[in-house]
């Protein structure tokens, strides 16, 4: 590990409004914890950031003293890139303020914000930015690479309700990037990850929504697996604009009051259609759910956006080991649905799951180029396949059945790209695919200039642009 006298660290406490926590104190373990638990990493120490100043400070620091860094914004990153070791990580966690612009339709969001703080002060006005389907996961990763949840369909993914970033750059120097001052820099951080520098203060468009929502939830057990993916792949194309869906494979059914006592805890096929415009029009689109294939139990029902938003939270809290893939397909063809239904039984862990995401609507109606979304805007369908354990072996034994799940679908992609905010192992040709070269070559060029030494490494990586060699 670097060592960085005691003496310099005073100096950081001396500048900084926040506090540096180092292996000394008693809330380091705490500090450099990451949601996913197979992540053990010992910084040299934490700032944990109040402002901008502290943000500048802080990186000014680590340059100084040549000191990797990290940024923690939610710490939900499969890949823990948020903790470093022996280096200097950047928290953000107590930049979480939220400020909303009711009449003018805006949120100002701290840049270590998670998704339940957003929508807690949005939904005070019946309004909401499209994010995850987890609340506890952290708008900063989530926007910066792209953002996929029930809004996607109705209202796109988190990036594309960007308005404007302030940003704190590797030199130390705090700008704004819109699509008016630094728009290099604005189209790249949407979607370029954190490669470009921290973002302390996002801006999003807020699109009415709620308070009250439509939930249609339908549990199927795993011997329908192939006609629940069949059916699905009728149903959730055409959904109109006013609804989202999501397919989750392989949970159990939970001991909840709306459960038969007979299915608790029973893995199977869960297809979820949200409605966001009356109960009418959504009983009207979910019945030939029902009509085609009877479930085990359903619960349809309004509810408040704001519990639609936490419905899966318990599905993966802190404290649990995990990894995952992601992969995206054109179609859900028969060979495809077989794949993932003669596969999900070999896993070992109930936790480990397989979701997915129709990926149209709002969503398509961007083009590829406007942003740099890794992945393009036809429409399609996402797959993420995530094993989850309590246990470093049970974690090992569900990465393998992750890969075997992802090696089977692989042919049938386009190309060997994937959503960055789903890679757990650093792999520079995926991230390549994952953008198009055209895309990499562009932000590529971007990074070259507003981080030239790759300070922001801890990511799905961009590299800086390296003019070729004369002769
Ligand atoms: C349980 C769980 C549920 C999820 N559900 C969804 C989902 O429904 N939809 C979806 O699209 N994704 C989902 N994800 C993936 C999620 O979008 C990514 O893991 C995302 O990176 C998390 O962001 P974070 O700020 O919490 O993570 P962190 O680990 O803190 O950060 C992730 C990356 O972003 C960088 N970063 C974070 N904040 C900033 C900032 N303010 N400025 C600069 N860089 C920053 C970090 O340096 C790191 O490289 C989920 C992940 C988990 C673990």
């Amino acid at each position: 590990m670097i060592q960085v006298s005691s003496h310099r660290l005073e100096e950081l406490r001396t500048v900084l409004a926040g506090k540096v926590i180092t292996p000394e104190d008693a809330d380091y373990d705490t500090a450099r914890i990451q949601w996913n638990n197979d992540i053990d990493r010992r910084p040299v120490a934490i700032a944990r950031c109040l402002s901008p100043a502290d943000v500048a400070a802080a990186i000014t620091f680590a340059r100084e003293q040549n000191l990797e860094v990290s940024v923690r914004g939610g710490g939900h990153a499969f890949s823990g890139a948020g903790v470093c070791d022996g280096g200097l990580m950047i928290d953000l966690s107590a930049m979480r303020r939220v400020v909303i612009s009711a009449d003018a339709r805006l949120a100002r969001v701290g840049g270590g914000a998670t998704v339940a703080e957003l929508d807690a002060a949005t939904q005070v006005h019946g309004l909401a930015v499209p994010t995850g389907v987890i609340s506890h996961t952290g708008v900063g990763g989530m926007t910066l690479g792209g953002g996929i949840g029930w809004l996607t369909h109705k209202a796109g993914l988190t990036l594309d309700s960007l308005v404007s970033v302030d940003v704190v750059l590797a030199d130390g120097r705090c700008v704004h990037a819109s699509p008016q001052e630094h728009a290099d820099l604005f189209w790249a951080i949407r979607g370029g990850g954190g490669n470009f520098g921290v973002v302390t203060t996002f801006e999003f468009k807020l699109h009415p929504i709620g308070p009250e929502v439509q939930l249609g939830l339908f549990f199927w057990g795993m011997e329908s697996g192939e006609q629940v993916l069949r059916l699905a792949r009728d149903i959730v194309p055409n959904l109109p604009p006013d609804a989202g869906a999501q397919i989750a494979i392989g949970l159990n059914a939970p001991p909840a009051p709306f459960v038969p006592p007979q299915y608790h805890f029973t893995p199977g096929y869960l297809l979820l259609v949200v409605g966001f415009s009356s109960a009418a029009e959504h009983a009207r689109i979910i019945a030939p759910i029902r009509d085609a294939l009877p479930p085990l139990f359903e619960l349809v029902s309004p509810i408040p956006y704001l519990a639609l938003q936490r419905t899966l939270d318990e599905t993966a809290p802190w404290g649990l080991l995990g990894y995952q893939e992601a992969i995206y397909l054109d179609e859900l063809t028969d060979d495809v649905i077989s794949e993932i239904v003669n596969r999900i039984p070999a896993k070992r862990s109930p936790l480990s799951y397989c979701l997915i995401f129709r990926l149209d609507g709002a969503y398509s109606e961007v083009g590829d180029d406007e942003t740099a979304f890794g992945g393009r805007r036809a429409p399609r369908y996402i797959i993420n396949i995530a094993g989850i354990g309590a246990t470093p072996e049970i974690l090992r034994a569900d990465r393998s059945w992750v890969r075997s799940v992802w090696d089977a679908l692989r042919p049938f992609a386009k190309d060997s790209g994937g959503y960055i905010n789903s890679m757990t192992d650093d792999d520079g040709d995926r991230v390549r695919a994952s953008y198009g070269l055209g895309k990499y070559q562009r932000l590529a060029r971007i990074k070259a200039k507003y981080d030239p030494d790759n300070m922001f490494h801890l990511n799905a990586n961009i590299k800086p642009y390296e003019p070729p060699l004369p002769g």
